[in-house]
C-alpha cells in the first residue's frame, strides 16, 4: 500500500504547500538562482583543501558548538567595530533566518514582509509555526516610509523581515525606510543583506544602525558574492543579547567541524574571493542598460541579478529560453523575469536567446 503526503496526518498549515524549488536542470547557461558563476580559485581551493584536511583526524570529536573563532573572523570581516558577540553563524543564511524565527516567531505570533520579496521569508514563517502577514509595495515595487510604517502600525508583527537588496527585484531599500521601520516596530527587524557586496556605490549596509537598534538584525551569507553556495554558511550580525537568544534554538553542533574550517580559510582569502564582484556588478549593469535599449522595465539592480518585464506571456519567453540553453527565473510575477549576472559570455547567451525568444 502507499500513500502520498496528504494521507499523512501533516500539521494543518502545510497542507497544499509546495517545496521551495528552483530548477537544477543540466542546461549550458544557468543563470536562475543566483550563484555566483566563477569557480572557487585555485588559490582559495587549496588553501580551503589544506584547512579541511588539518580538522579529519579530530572528526571524532564534535566541534566547537559556538564556532567562536569562525565568528571573530566574520565579524573583522564585516568591520562596523563587531566582534564574535555580536556575530552568529549557520549552515546558509536559510538557517539562520529560520533560527530566529523559531526564537521570535512561532505559534501566536506573526511575521511581516513586502512582498515580492525572498519566497523563503513566508515558507520559513509558516515552517515555525509563525503567521505570515503579505506586505504590499507600490506598483513599482518601491516602498516608502509612510506605507511601511503604516503596515507595520496595522499588524504589530513580532518580526518584520526586509530584504535588501531585494529578491527579486534587485533594488535596495532606502536607509530611512528601515530605519523608520526599526524605531516603529516593537518586535525584531531582519534585514536580509545575501546580496549586500553587489549593491551600488552609495548604498549603505543596515550594519550601521545594529548600534541603534538593539532588535535590528543583519543576515548575510557567503553564497554570493564569496562563490560558496555549496558550502552552505551564512550568519548574523545583532546585538549579542539577539545572540544569546539564538542559541537556545539552534542544534548542538549544528555547524561541522568542515563547514567551520573551510570558511574560515576562505574568509582569510576574502580579497580573492571577492575578486569576481566588480565583474559580475559590471555585466549586471550591462544587462541592465541591453534590456532598456530594448524597451523592456527594468528594476535598478543592487545584486547580482536584474528582474525584467513587460511581457505579455513571461512564462512562454522563459520556456523558449530554456529551449535555447539558458534557464532564468520566473518568479511568479505575471510579465516579469529574472537573470542572474555571471560572465561576460553568460550576458551574450543570455542577451542571444532573449532576442530569439521575444519574437
Ligand atoms: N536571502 C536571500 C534574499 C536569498 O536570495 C537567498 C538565496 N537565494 C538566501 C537568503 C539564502 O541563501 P543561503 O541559505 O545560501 O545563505
Amino acid at each position: 500500500m502507499t500513500i502520498d503526503l496528504n494521507d499523512l496526518p501533516l500539521r494543518d498549515e502545510l497542507r497544499g504547500m509546495r517545496p521551495y524549488g528552483a530548477p537544477q536542470l543540466d542546461v549550458p547557461v544557468r543563470l536562475n538562482t543566483n550563484e555566483n558563476s566563477y569557480a572557487v580559485p585555485d588559490v582559495v581551493v587549496d588553501a580551503m583543501a589544506k584547512a579541511v584536511q588539518d580538522e579529519l583526524r579530530d572528526l571524532n570529536r564534535y566541534p566547537d558548538r559556538d564556532a567562536v573563532a569562525l565568528r571573530t573572523d566574520l565579524a573583522s570581516y564585516l568591520g562596523h567595530g563587531l566582534s564574535a558577540a555580536n556575530t552568529w553563524a549557520a549552515n546558509g543564511s536559510n538557517e539562520i533566518l529560520q533560527q530566529l524565527l523559531q526564537v521570535f516567531g512561532g505559534p501566536g505570533r506573526t511575521a511581516l514582509g513586502f512582498t515580492p520579496a525572498y519566497s523563503m521569508h513566508p515558507l520559513i514563517s509558516v515552517g515555525t509555526g509563525t503567521r505570515w502577514v503579505d506586505g504590499k509595495r507600490a506598483g513599482d515595487f518601491s516602498l516608502s516610509v509612510e506605507h511601511a510604517v503604516a503596515q507595520v502600525r496595522e499588524h504589530r508583527p513580532d518580526v518584520v523581515f526586509l530584504c535588501s537588496p531585494n529578491n527579486p527585484t534587485g533594488t535596495a531599500m532606502p536607509m530611512d525606510v528601515i530605519e523608520a521601520v526599526a524605531a516603529e516596530s516593537t518586535g525584531m527587524v531582519i534585514v536580509d543583506e545575501a546580496y549586500a557586496e553587489f549593491a551600488r556605490p552609495g548604498t549603505p549596509s543596515a550594519l550601521t544602525l545594529l548600534s541603534a537598534y538593539p532588535r535590528l538584525v543583519v543576515s548575510r551569507t557567503m553564497s554570493k558574492a564569496f562563490a560558496l553556495a555549496g558550502a552552505r554558511l551564512g550568519y548574523l550580525a545583532a546585538d549579542p543579547a539577539v545572540v544569546d537568544a539564538v542559541q537556545l534554538v539552534r542544534l548542538p553542533y549544528h555547524l561541522s567541524a568542515l563547514t567551520q574550517a573551510a570558511a574560515r580559510a576562505a574568509l582569510a582569502c576574502a580579497d580573492t574571493l571577492l575578486g569576481t564582484v566588480e565583474a559580475i556588478k559590471e555585466q549586471r549593469d550591462r544587462i541592465v542598460a541591453e534590456l532598456r535599449t530594448r524597451g523592456l522595465a527594468v528594476a535598478d539592480s543592487d545584486a547580482n541579478f536584474v528582474l525584467f518585464g513587460g511581457f505579455a506571456d513571461s512564462a512562454g519567453v522563459w520556456r523558449r529560453m530554456l529551449d535555447h540553453g539558458v534557464l532564468i527565473r520566473d518568479v511568479g510575477l505575471p510579465g516579469w523575469l529574472r537573470v542572474t549576472a555571471g560572465t561576460p559570455e553568460e550576458t551574450d547567451a543570455f542577451l542571444a536567446a532573449l532576442d530569439r525568444s521575444m519574437s
